[in-house]
């Protein structure tokens, strides 16, 4: 028996670029399980800041945009991003009448008949004309490889694992990277730990003052750039520098933000630079950043010989079916907003040009 079921559009991904890609699907008049279907494989709403640490409370997420169509009002900044964004995310799904269907896993996706797209998830194959794919980046904790890191007597951890400072109270730790997330867990850790190390590759760009719009979308040009020439994507934080806030400031002030250059090599008990210098450590927390999590589309070949998959505006140069929200410039709240509303747009000029075949 055949169990593949068709639509017009699969969103993979319910976090703020494949909610904001279903509203202005439904807005544009496409019908939930009939036109459209979002998957997901995470247990509940909220994308990927269900999973993220409880002492990253609302109040130290910096501009985080509201989805379109409902403000997120009244949010108490003390409690933890995790609740309040999934709250909202909850609220929106329902208010939009979304019909997320989880835990649903996106497997592969292929080149089916007639033009079409076969989507294989973990709940059946579905059929489909265009894909929007915002699997968002959280999946795919990124950890470079040191030598000498399997001989590590200590903990190894990333960020995609980070609790909260509490755990490693008495421990030495050496935080790995020179991202918001390293910064905060250093600024964190401090009051705890019986001694931190901040490492990163390259040396901290603080950046201060306002970060206007202008200076936004130069950023996003930037990365634009990159998947245009068909360049793995950077993110887009990574090119906007660290903001110089009270925070920051105080942390510099007191030597808990005094980066050290990357060490050279892992030993047993600690890290070790060429040309002496060793640092013992308990704990060493990679906050070295997230890839894409588009393994899923390995089958359609889309990366090309530059590492990445060569784009026009929000779809694969290569396929105007397949969409990236969330993806290299679009990987910010408001970015994903934005490319959520131009991949329907798109979509709906691709299926209208070409009507489904009888
Ligand atoms: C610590 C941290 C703080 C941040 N703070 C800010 C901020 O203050 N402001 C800002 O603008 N941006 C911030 N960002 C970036 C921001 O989170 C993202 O740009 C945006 O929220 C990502 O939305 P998304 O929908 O692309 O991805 P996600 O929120 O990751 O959603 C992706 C969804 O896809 C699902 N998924 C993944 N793979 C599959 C699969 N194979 N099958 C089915 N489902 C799948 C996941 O379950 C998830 O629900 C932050 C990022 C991090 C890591």
């Amino acid at each position: 028996m055949d169990t593949t079921r068709e639509v017009e559009v699969v969103v993979a991904g319910a976090g703020q670029a494949g909610l904001a890609a279903a509203h202005h699907l439904r807005r544009s008049g496409f019908e939930p399980d009939r036109d459209f279907v979002v998957l997901d494989h995470s247990p509940g709403p909220g994308g990927a800041w269900q999973f993220r640490w409880s002492s990253l409370t609302y109040g130290k997420v910096h501009g985080m945009h509201a989805l379109p169509g409902m403000e997120l009002t009244d949010a108490d900044p003390a409690r933890p991003s995790a609740e309040v964004i999934s709250d909202y995310f909850d609220r929106y799904e329902r208010a939009f009448d979304l019909r997320v269907r989880r835990p649903v896993d996106v497997r592969a996706v292929r080149e089916g008949p007639g033009g079409r797209l076969l989507v294989e998830t973990s709940d059946g194959v579905w059929s489909t004309r265009a894909l929007i794919n915002a699997t968002g980046t959280w999946d795919r904790p990124f950890w470079p490889r040191y030598p000498g890191q399997e001989t590590f007597r200590g903990r190894q951890l990333h960020t995609a694992r980070y609790a909260g400072p509490e755990e490693f109270a008495g421990r030495r730790v050496v935080v790995v990277g020179g991202g918001a997330s390293g910064t905060q867990h250093l600024l964190e850790l401090a009051p705890y730990a019986a001694a931190t190390t901040w490492v990163t590759r390259r040396p901290p760009v603080f950046r201060e003052g306002p970060f206007d719009e202008y200076a936004g979308r130069a950023a996003v040009a930037l990365v634009e750039e990159r998947v245009r020439q068909g360049l793995p994507p950077r993110s887009v934080v990574s090119v906007t520098g660290l903001p110089l806030n009270d925070a920051i400031r105080q942390g510099i002030e007191d030597g808990v933000l005094d980066r050290r250059p990357m060490f050279d090599r892992i030993t047993p008990d600690g890290v070790e630079w060429d040309g002496g210098g060793h640092v013992d450590a308990d704990v060493i927390l990679w906050a070295t950043g997230f890839r894409a999590a588009i393994d899923h589309l390995a089958p359609l070949r889309l990366r090309g010989p530059g590492g990445g998959i060569r784009m026009e505006g929000t779809h694969a140069a290569a396929d105007p079916r397949i969409h990236l929200v969330g993806y290299g410039p679009s990987a910010s709240t408001i970015g994903a907003n934005r490319a959520g509303r131009a991949a329907v747009r798109d979509i709906r000029r691709l299926l209208e040009r070409e009507p489904a075949a009888a």
